[in-house]
């Protein structure tokens, strides 16, 4: 998009988000006040960051430094550190659910299970019904073998997801991953027949050259190695990564929306056809496994440089700079950096955009999440339906494949101009003074 149509394009959401959520939130994240400490939580997911990676991919905009081993030792220590943190700011919160990114976590599995450890001894890692919690980790698929399935079943992860991306050597390529299908089957082959409780592999599309046939060829291929869950997503073109100077290099061009379009469309009749259910705007997942997910939670806090935490009154962010982060927690400050506060009924509307992420709303619990805005939301709600971007079925509000297609680029828009922000300048220092996004 040019400059003039992006520009109106944000004038277009700027007013939109002032209109539904009210003008008294402001969406400016700036250093938390002296002596702030997070509210008391009941219960909450974690996230814990493992920025480490022996390769950097070109498109990947997540905070990262190059593995050395002798920096894991000082970053785990950080990471109890900050653990403890949060426990005594927090009190002894209910985690029912564990997600391990990165950066690349297997990297440093014996680091991970200490961090576990005293999740453990200091929070209650405890699903709703008294089950065990969800514990996910992402892998990668040159680190996947006997030894590190052994470890991951010891540490209790019942949920892993291998980075895929394609099993197409001219695609990898493409996006400057460094290893041959090969390596990412028997990645998988391995990890499925390993007793998990699900085992997700993650493909990419509107990769430059690709053809729709391809990406289904590649789903085809990961269910065949044994995957149940597909999770798909576009290459995003973060302004910082290095990926467009990457591509011009190879002289090749991003897919346009007609291609990307074409590419969503044929994911999503694979996948119906093939028996996998919708589960997200990205992802599917096929029987009764438990669901794959990241992002979706209603609350987390985040262990790790440039971790992102969503308390009860609003979102913080830690400093990026492994180095500020490791100082700050081993000094037992915590390493928040920057603090955005909710205002008005900005919870409850931050809990509808996770579930048109998750492509179903429940429509009884409106009243209760958007309070005094629940009237405004039904009526947003109904627009949406009477588009044809959603459908009425069991008490909810599902996404029809056009309303999770067009969904998927208003998260990309999203993505490119509300994290970009924030990321971009996070990431210029250490301790930023305030962000606008
Ligand atoms: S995509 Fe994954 S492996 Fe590649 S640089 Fe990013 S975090 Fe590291």
């Amino acid at each position: 998009m040019n400059s003039p149509g992006r520009w109106l394009l944000r004038l277009f959401t700027h007013a939109i988000r002032r209109y539904l959520v009210g003008a008294e939130q402001r969406w400016v994240f700036e250093q938390p006040p002296q002596g702030w400490v997070p509210p008391r939580v009941e219960r909450t997911s974690l996230y814990l960051h493992v920025p480490f990676c022996r390769h950097f991919c070109p498109y990947c905009p997540y905070t990262k430094v190059p593995y050395r081993e002798s920096l894991v030792e000082p970053y785990t220590r950080a990471a109890l550190a900050e653990v403890d943190w949060w426990a005594n700011a927090i009190g002894p919160a209910k985690i029912t659910s564990v997600y391990i990114g990165g950066g690349t976590p297997t990297l440093a599995l014996d680091s991970v299970a200490r961090v576990l450890r005293r999740v453990r001894e200091r929070f209650r890692l405890t699903g709703d019904d008294g089950s065990p919690a969800d514990i996910c980790i992402e892998t990668n698929p040159a680190d996947v073998n006997e030894e590190t399935v052994q470890r991951l079943h010891d540490m209790g992860v019942a949920l892993v997801s291998l980075g895929v991306e394609s099993f197409q050597p001219g695609n990898l390529a493409a996006i400057g991953r460094d290893y041959q299908p090969i390596v990412a089957e028997r990645a998988l082959a391995l990890l499925a027949e390993s007793n998990f409780a699900s085992v997700n592999a993650d493909i990419m599309f509107a990769l430059p050259h690709q053809t729709a046939a391809d990406v289904t060829a590649d789903l085809a291929r990961a269910v065949q190695l044994g995957a149940d869950q597909l999770t798909t997503y576009p290459l995003f073109t973060f302004p910082y990564t290095t990926v467009g100077q990457y591509l011009r290099l190879a002289a090749v061009r991003m897919p346009n929306l007609h291609m990307r379009q074409a590419h969503y469309r044929a994911i999503n009749r694979w996948c119906m056809e093939h028996g996998y259910e919708r589960v997200s705007v990205w992802g599917f997942k096929r029987g009764a496994v438990p669901r794959y997910s990241s992002v979706t939670r209603d609350g987390y806090i985040g262990i790790g440089p440039g971790a992102g935490s969503h308390l009860p009154d609003g979102f913080v962010l830690n400093s990026f700079d492994l180095d500020s982060w490791m100082s700050a927690t081993c000094h037992g400050r915590g390493a928040v950096a920057l603090r955005m506060p909710f205002a008005g009924e900005m919870s409850g509307w931050w809990w509808l955009y996770w579930r048109f992420y998750d492509t179903r709303i429940p429509l009884d619990n409106l009243a209760m999440t958007l309070g005094s805005d629940a009237d405004k939301a039904r009526g947003w709600l109904k627009v949406v339906e009477r588009a044809g971007f959603a459908a009425r079925r069991d008490g909810q509000l599902e996404l029809t494949e056009s309303g999770a297609f067009w969904l998927h680029l208003a998260q990309n828009y999203f993505a490119l101009n509300y994290v970009n922000t924030l990321w971009t300048q996070a990431r210029q220092a250490p301790w930023p003074q305030a962000i606008t996004i």
